[in-house]
């Protein structure tokens, strides 16, 4: 004997019906039950029509009219002509009777949960009979059999027990007086001992179907459903999700418990008490393998089972002194909400025995509370107890595993991947049986947790990045450029899905959650972009909820530094081209860096300092290895060494000056690099990281520019400079008469540093140093006399591009 449940999908309409038949037609055993539930949506439809009646609300009337249309069209599709109309009558009269019920229910404006019962218990009655009366038409000898009345169940409707003694019996005895060598059975439904028609819970149709299997004792089980089998977590969620090929039956359990509703939990204990395998198999998929759920699994397919979760899930806590070490307190909690039937989903008690925290269904929360404080009323009086804390708006995430308990670490694997995602755990519960780790979190996260976990257990293959890109000007350009062209290497070599979702101009975001096409991403913006404030990017990035989610800053914007603060503080990481951020207020440095901490998240600006070149991270890594820095020398302005390579006294100054601006080297206002305020930023940077406490009011600026540069426009700047050639001219041959070269150079030592123009004399590590190079050395304990040197091109769009990429690929280490 097989017995074969066809799930809501599976019996959807006609075609599914004729692709199911054909399935268990041809399946090769002697002996099969074929368990059916209602076509898909039509137990809601009948809940809905109930509640319709009862509100006193006529529209109840057409959802029965659009129940008993689907039934009469799909019996028409299925059935020949000449064969239909006894079909036709059988659902005409159902559909009267389900009408006659709902006739009472409106009239009396009262829904019992036995009338409920009853009228929801027509959509299997429906489908069944349907597909009896299409075997019968298509010439297949079968028995019909009334599930009502061979399982018997108590009196409690919605979610009745089955009595499996008397249940048993009747199984038996009516297939032994059947020839028959298959039987049609509606799923879900059943009746108490006054043959009341009771239900066996939401999704009850494979408990039917496992009743049915462990009465005869089965060979198989098998549940012909959507998904090629029970998945490493819910496919609409997770779209890496993988069937697993066997898991066991208490794996099963767990992951069904803990939300996989691809099997309803119950159904596991009867096959398991007669260790019948269950399948799982896909009725559009037949020839996929499945799942098998058995006693022994292999454990060679991993430790870890399946991420599920539960929505709509609030916690109570009881607290209080009077708690501690007083037997029977717990017992006493759990009475209450028995007695009110309430199901506890999970439990958590601090050692301390000071709290105990209970997880049940949002729906029971007003009656559990009710329950609880009523059970402790005299304690709570007397001041031993806090009345009941309540908490909603919650799921639960659970990852589920037989073999966990001899894995260490996973848990630290678990709450670290969340942590570092943002996803705040309010209670954890980790069963005796070590199978399930379970974390309550706000139900706002649970889709990000989900994928969180899964990408953290089961898809080393693939972590996924999200990107948001802000500021597409030359460097923005280069990085965007560069990521689609690595997305192929990244994704096979470092398994890496490395998404941009977002990009942003000063005036315009667009987001695209399937990545934005990089191909495309310049017409996107322009015309699909929204304009966007400060406050909308935010709110746009940080209500995505995307996990490992970086913001890349490729502005000079002070506007776009000021976001980095409620980013991290949402676990988003920030790399930042930028240097505002890192080169302010200390407090704020400091606030930044400690954001990034607490959130587990990092704040990264490596090309603040040298474009592309490594020089932060040295130094970080110096300081972390605990050398300790005493002196930096460093020449760090690429326009500055582009100005003071190139004027030789053939030109004028400010005519060099004009070159580099135009070939993109400088600032939009030239005397940030002229005047030096760029260098000193990026030495106060190099202080700050390497462990001193400097502000920019700090750093000596040892300037050259004539006082009267800094007044007015740009252009001003350019004519006071042409008036004082004579003053750059002086400065080249002062150096020139020394045999010098002039270098602007940074300076860190005793904890002051300075800027300033230099005389660079031909043994100085400075005096070759051409184009654009920077150079950075780093005098340290380890590093006394000979330094640490850092050189090579300090400024262009390419560099500081694939500096800002190397940042980006820090952050998921
Ligand atoms: P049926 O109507 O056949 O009983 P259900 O809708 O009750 O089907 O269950 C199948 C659905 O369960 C799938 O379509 C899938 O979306 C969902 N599901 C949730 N978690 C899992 C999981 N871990 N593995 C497979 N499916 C799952
Ligand atoms: N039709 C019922 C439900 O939707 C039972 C089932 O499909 O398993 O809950
Ligand atoms: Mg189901």
């Amino acid at each position: 004997m097989h017995v074969l449940k066809f799930g809501g999908t599976s019996v959807a309409n006609s075609t599914n019906i004729k692709l199911i038949t054909d399935i268990f037609l041809q399946h090769p055993a002697a002996q099969k039950i074929v368990v059916v539930s209602a076509f898909s949506g039509i137990t809601d439809q009948l809940i809905a029509c109930g509640q319709l009646a009862e509100a006193g609300d006529e529209r109840y009337a057409e959802v029965i009219k659009g129940i008993e249309k689907r039934h009469l069209d799909t019996t028409r599709e299925l059935l020949p002509v000449s064969n239909q109309s006894a079909c036709l009558s059988v659902v005409k009269q159902l559909c009267n009777e389900l009408e006659t019920i709902c006739e009472g229910v409106f009239s009396l404006q009262e829904l019992s949960s036995r009338s409920k019962d009853r009228i929801v218990s027509f959509g299997e009655l429906l489908s069944s009979k349907i597909i009896s009366g299409y075997l019968q038409a298509i010439g297949h000898a079968h028995t019909w059999l009334d599930s009502r009345q061979l399982i018997k169940t108590d009196s409690q409707f919605g979610n009745a027990a089955v009595v499996f003694a008397v249940t048993n019996e009747n199984i038996r005895q009516s297939i032994a007086q059947s020839q028959d060598a298959l039987f049609i059975a509606p799923g879900f439904i059943a009746s108490n001992e006054h043959n009341l028609t009771t239900t066996l819970g939401r999704g009850g149709s494979d408990y039917t179907a496992a009743i049915y299997a462990a009465a005869l004792q089965a060979e198989a089980l098998e549940i012909w459903t959507d998904v090629s089998g029970m998945m490493t977590a819910d496919p609409r969620w997770v779209s890496n999700a993988k069937p697993l090929p066997a898991i066991s039956y208490q794996e099963a359990m767990e992951l069904s418990h803990f939300g996989a509703k691809v099997i309803y939990p119950p159904t596991i204990q009867p096959a398991m008490q007669m260790k019948i395998p269950v399948w799982i198999k896909n009725s559009f998929a037949a020839q996929d393998h499945g799942t098998v759920i058995q006693h022994e699994t292999n454990s060679d397919n991993g430790f870890i089972r399946g991420i599920s979760s539960i929505s709509n899930i609030s916690l109570i806590s009881l607290e209080g002194s009077g708690m501690i070490g007083i037997p029977g307190f717990s017992k006493r909690l759990f009475q209450a909400l028995a007695n009110e039937k309430i199901n506890v989903i999970l439990i958590t008690q601090g050692s301390s025995e000071h709290s105990i925290c209970v997880g049940i269904h949002a729906a029971d929360i007003q009656r559990a509370s009710a329950a609880v404080n009523a059970a402790f009323e005299i304690e709570i009086a007397g001041k031993k107890v806090e009345p009941v804390a309540v908490e909603s708006d919650l799921s639960i995430v659970a990852l589920v595993g037989d073999q966990m308990k001899s894995h260490p670490g996973i848990s630290g694997q678990m709450f670290s991947a969340l942590g570092r995602n943002g996803i705040n755990v309010r209670a954890i519960a980790q069963g005796s049986s070590e199978k399930n780790i379970s974390a309550v979190i706000a139900a706002r996260d649970v889709k990000k947790a989900v994928n969180v976990l899964h990408e953290s257990f089961f898809e080393e293959v693939q972590k996924q990045l999200n990107l948001f890109v802000v500021g597409v000007g030359n460097v923005g350009r280069r990085l965007l450029d560069q990521l689609q062209q690595q997305q192929a290497f990244l994704a096979e070599q470092l398994r890496m899905q490395v998404r941009v979702v977002g990009v942003a101009n000063s005036r315009q975001m667009y987001f695209d959650d399937k990545g934005v096409d990089l191909s495309n991403w310049k017409h996107l913006l322009e015309e699909n972009g929204e304009a966007q404030t400060p406050d909308t990017l935010v709110q746009a990035i940080v209500s995505r909820n995307l996990r490992n989610s970086v913001f890349v800053d490729i502005t000079a914007s002070d506007v776009v530094a000021g976001m980095y603060e409620p980013l991290l503080r949402k676990s988003i990481a920030v790399v930042a081209c930028n240097k505002i951020a890192a080169a302010s207020a200390l407090n704020h440095y400091k606030k930044l860096k400690s954001l990034a901490r607490e959130f587990n998240t990092s704040f990264l600006f490596e090309t603040n300092v040298g474009a592309g070149l490594p020089v932060i991270g040295t130094l970080n890594d110096l300081v972390k290895s605990g050398d300790v820095i005493h002196k930096i020398e460093a020449v760090l302005s690429g326009t500055l060494n582009f100005v003071f390579n190139n004027y030789d006294g053939s030109r004028p100054f400010a005519a060099v000056v004009r070159q580099a601006q135009e070939e993109g080297y400088t600032e939009p206002d030239p005397r940030l690099d002229l005047g030096g305020t760029d260098v000193m930023r990026k030495i106060l940077i190099l202080s700050r990281e390497a462990g001193y406490a400097l502000e920019m009011d700090d750093i000596t600026n040892n300037g050259f520019l004539p006082a009267s540069c800094y007044e007015g426009s740009v252009d001003n700047f350019y004519s006071e400079m042409e008036k004082h050639e004579a003053h750059f001219a002086g400065l080249l041959q002062g150096a020139q008469a020394n045999g010098c070269k002039l270098k602007f150079v940074a300076s860190f030592e005793h904890g002051k540093a300075s800027v300033g123009l230099r005389h660079i004399a031909p043994e100085s590590d400075f005096y070759h140093l051409y184009g654009k190079d920077n150079i950075v050395l780093y005098y340290t304990q380890r590093y006394p006399e000979q330094p640490l040197v850092v050189k090579g091109a300090g400024a262009g769009a390419d560099v500081t591009a694939s500096g800002v990429f190397a940042d980006i690929m820090r952050v998921i280490h």
